[in-house]
Formats: structure tokens, sequence, C-alpha cells
């Protein structure tokens, strides 16, 4: 099961796909986590990356696709994937049918994240990651057992520089210019299911969880 999940910066795709994928036993492909660690590696992509993460603008679509293709060709995601951030445009969206095709394969599922601006800057604001394994909290919906520290590896939570204020209405514009278009591009196939991102973790799981058992 090859799946895409859209919707806006805050709409709780990562935490869901961290979730869904060891449900589905699928790999979480998240590009952001992917050029986050370039930035962190300080690769070539990593540096190239960085300016216009940090400005809440797309990383250039060649290099984003080239990383992407690299990772669905790997063995573990033969079985199927959950795309998490990418498709972000319909160059992309087009790139990856391209892609999909010349291996007889497709996406089987789009999962659009309906979410309000409000939930989106609040879950936003409040996100904190853990600096060494990357896990998802909220400080109000979610917080962490002990205060900044990561429950499951005991790493250090950091806000993201992207997560302020500024850089998260500039990535609400540039999801509604770029890739809002989407939602028509997987309706127009056929396999766009939507969900209610503003429900919080447990009820958006459940809702996830019927969509993806429900045969296409
Ligand atoms: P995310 O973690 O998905 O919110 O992505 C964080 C940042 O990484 C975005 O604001 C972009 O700068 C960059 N990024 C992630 N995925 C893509 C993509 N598919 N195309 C272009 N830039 C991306």
């Amino acid at each position: 099961m090859n799946v895409v999940l859209l919707g806006p910066p805050g709409a709780g795709k990562g935490t869901q796909a961290q979730v869904l994928s060891t449900y589905f036993n699928i790999p979480h492909i998240s590009t952001g986590d992917m050029l986050r660690g370039a930035v962190k590696e300080g690769s070539e992509v990593g540096r190239l990356a960085k300016s216009y993460m940090d400005r809440g603008e797309l990383v250039p679509d060649e290099v984003v696709v080239n990383i992407v293709k690299e990772r669905i060709a790997k063995s573990d995601a033969s079985g199927g994937f959950m795309l998490d951030g990418f498709p972000r445009n319909d160059k992309q969206a087009d790139k990856l049918d391209e892609a999909l095709d010349t291996d007889g394969k497709k996406i089987d599922v789009v999962l659009y994240f309906k979410t309000s601006p409000e939930t989106s800057i609040d879950r936003l604001s409040g996100r904190r990651v853990c600096a060494k394994c990357g896990a998802n909290f909220h400080v109000k919906n979610m917080p962490p057992k002990k205060d900044g520290i990561c429950d499951y590896c005991g790493g250090k939570l950091y806000q993201r520089d992207d997560d302020k204020i500024d850089t998260i209405k500039r990535r609400l514009v540039v999801y509604e210019k770029e890739t809002a278009s989407l939602i028509e591009y997987y309706k127009n196939k056929n396999i766009l299911s939507e969900v209610s991102g503003d429900l919080d973790v447990d009820h958006l799981f459940i809702e996830l969880k019927k969509l993806l058992a429900k045969p296409k």
C-alpha cells in the first residue's frame, strides 16, 4: 500500500505517520525529516536546503524529487510506504507518478488532513521535537513525562527554527499557494480520502485506520 499524507503544516501528518507506519508495517518517509538530517550532516544538499527551510519556502523540486526517488527504491519500501510532506506541488506529484509508473507501481491512497489555520498554528508553535530520535511532542496536547526530555530515548527536546510564528505564517501561505492544488489533483484521480486534521491524536488515528482498511 503506497500512501501519501497531504495537508497543511501542523495537520498532524508526522505524528500520525509515526504510529500508522508501525501499525501497517511500512516505512514513514518524511522529506522534512530527510532534509533536516542532511542539514545536520552538513552535506551539500543540507547546505542548499537550509536557506529555504529557514525561510519556510520550498526546497527546489529537483533536490527533493531525487531524495524521494532514491528512498522509495530501497528494499524496505518495496511492500509500500507512507509519504509525509511530499509531493508539495503538481510538478513533484507528476515526477512521483512517473517514477512509480516505471516500476509498475502507483499511489493507492491520499489521506487529506483538512485542518483549520488555528489548529495548524497552535500545533506548530507548541511542537517540541527530540534532537536524538525525532519524536514529536506538544507543550499542551502531548507533553513529555519529564519537561524538555524525550519519553522514548531521553534525548533533549527543542523547538524547530521554522516553528517560530513568522515562519509558521509563511509556511501556511506557501501551502495555500503551492500545495493546496494537490487536493484537486488527487480528487481527479479518485484516490483522495478526507479526514479532519482538527481531531485530537487518538481520534484521528482511529479515523485514519478505518480509511486505510477500506478497499478503494
Ligand atoms: P516539513 O517537516 O514537512 O514541514 O518540512 C519542513 C521544510 O522542509 C519545508 O518548509 C520545506 O522548506 C522543506 N520541504 C519538506 N518537504 C519538501 C518538499 N516536498 N518540497 C520542497 N521542500 C520541502
